[in-house]
């Protein structure tokens, strides 16, 4: 784990392209306002959508067809 996550997480300028501290309102280089996405909010959704996925189980797999009860497999010989 070598990479700073600060770098990951700096807001990009949607005017200048200038990387942001992710706290920065404005952009530091042209004062362009920097969207302030609600971080937890969208944690929540994706929570939620986890918990979701994992509350609800997939249909619990294609249910095998029952074997065919009066077809006995031919005896190994
Ligand atoms: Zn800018």
């Amino acid at each position: 784990m070598c990479f700073r996550p600060a770098e990951v997480a700096m807001k990009k300028c949607p005017e200048c392209g200038t990387p942001n501290k992710p706290i920065a309102n404005e952009c530091a280089k042209c004062g362009a306002p920097l969207e302030n996405k609600k971080m937890d909010f969208d944690a929540d959704q994706a929570s939620l959508d986890a918990a979701n996925t994992f509350a609800a189980p997939k249909a619990p797999g294609a249910p095998k067809p029952p074997v065919k009860p009066g077809a006995p497999k031919p005896p190994m010989a």
